[in-house]
């Protein structure tokens, strides 16, 4: 198997927001809620659930990397702060309001 980042798992899960309570059907890359943009802390790379903080991950702001946007979420329990490309699925109302937010390193 060749095309995937080694440390990336790749893991369809379905799970309901905790944040909103939207249902999100999991498509083994996005682990975030596409209405809300909130996450949760349960990863150290990328879709391998080793984190055992757990806390909630709001976006705190949007970027853009190599011309595509990216979603900055912090977790608010640790401060762990992630980047996550920014998914078809999700609302475009939602990232917009974070537009302009000053995105911390
Ligand atoms: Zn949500
Ligand atoms: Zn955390």
């Amino acid at each position: 198997m060749t095309g995937q980042p080694a440390r990336f798992t790749r893991r369809r899960e379905d799970f309901t927001c905790e944040h909103c309570g939207t249902p999100v059907r999991g498509d083994g890359y996005t682990n975030h809620c596409p209405h809300c943009l909130w996450s949760k802390h349960v990863d150290v790379a990328p879709g391998d659930r080793a984190a055992d903080c757990g806390g909630a991950m709001p976006p705190v702001g949007v970027l853009y990397e190599d011309g595509r946007q990216v979603l900055v979420q912090r977790c608010e329990r640790c401060g762990h702060q992630r980047r996550n490309r920014v998914a078809a699925g999700d609302e475009p109302a939602a990232i917009e309001a974070l537009y302009g937010r000053p995105v911390p390193d």
